[in-house]
């Protein structure tokens, strides 16, 4: 068990990928907490996580919310005693071209993926530095931290900006044993992803099938959506990983979709 006796806080994890990340880091020992703008659906999550054998609690947390963020994070350092990993992982997605979106749609985008990191970043660390243990934050970034694809200014702005923000946490926390990386999946089939199949098909004028295979996998090397587990393997990866050897880093998981 890798993370036995530590506490994670992951957010976005009532469904798709950082579901997946809970349920992982559960099997490994972990006191997971899944915060989410969801509540129901996180505390389905936990329940199921109690049901295997696992300890973890459902959060309600609009990660665009600093009251409630810091309120979620206190909750769990009062259940659990502390927080170890955070996984900041909520996230939307909207496309269009740049001069449709609105400045309220953008303004969004950027809430959620980058603020969202911030606050729960600065409401964990002071945690992880008093406690003395180290600690391990993990940003979900995406393919698209390094690479653009049309209709996604906000999204493919905010996911580059993750990699800044893991590389100051990385130098600020290093004397604090405090790690802070960032996993980069391709395309996984979550409700995210199922949600732009329609949209792209019909701003770009290409059929579902074809925005599957000539938008989505096109430069994969086998046509093969990431999955979550595969994203959820990464995760746990970083989160267990022990010393600053590896720190502001980033990893792409997305079959080869890009190599950067
Ligand atoms: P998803 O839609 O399945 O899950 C996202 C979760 O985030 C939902 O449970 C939702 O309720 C929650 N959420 C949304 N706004 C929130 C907020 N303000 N506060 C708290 N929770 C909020 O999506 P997913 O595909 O699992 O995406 C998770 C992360 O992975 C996102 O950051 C996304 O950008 C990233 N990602 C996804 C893919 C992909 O192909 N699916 C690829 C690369 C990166």
């Amino acid at each position: 068990m890798k993370l036995q006796g530590k506490t994670a806080i992951v957010t976005g994890a009532a469904s798709g990928i950082g579901r997946s990340i809970a349920l992982a880091f559960a099997r490994e020992g972990a006191n997971v907490a899944i915060a989410d703008l969801n509540q129901g659906a996180a505390n389905d999550a936990a329940a199921q996580i109690a049901r295997d054998g696992g300890k973890a609690m459902g959060v309600a947390m609009d990660v665009t919310d600093e009251a409630a963020v810091d309120a979620g994070v206190a909750a769990v350092v009062k259940a659990y005693g502390g927080v170890d990993v955070l996984v900041s992982n909520a996230g939307i997605q909207i496309v269009h071209p740049l001069e449709e979106f609105t400045y309220a749609e953008w303004k969004k985008m950027i809430a959620i993926h980058l603020d969202g990191a911030f606050l729960t970043t600065k409401a964990c660390l002071p945690h992880m530095y008093k406690a003395g243990r180290g600690g391990s934050i993990i940003y979900m970034g995406s393919v698209h931290s390094k690479e653009a694809s049309l209709l996604k200014a906000p999204y493919v702005a905010a996911k580059h900006g993750l990699i800044g923000l893991a590389k100051v946490v990385a130098k600020e926390g290093g004397k604090h044993g405090v790690r802070a990386n960032v996993v980069c999946p391709g395309f996984v089939r979550t409700p995210l992803v199922e949600k732009q199949i329609p949209e792209q098909a019909r701003t770009l004028g290409i059929s579902e099938a074809d925005v599957i295979s000539k938008v989505m996998l096109k430069d994969t090397v086998d046509g093969e959506f990431t999955t979550v587990d595969d994203v959820a393997q990464a995760t746990v990866f970083f989160a267990a990983f022990p010393t600053n050897a590896l720190t502001g880093q980033s990893l792409i998981v997305s079959h080869g979709w890009s190599m950067e």
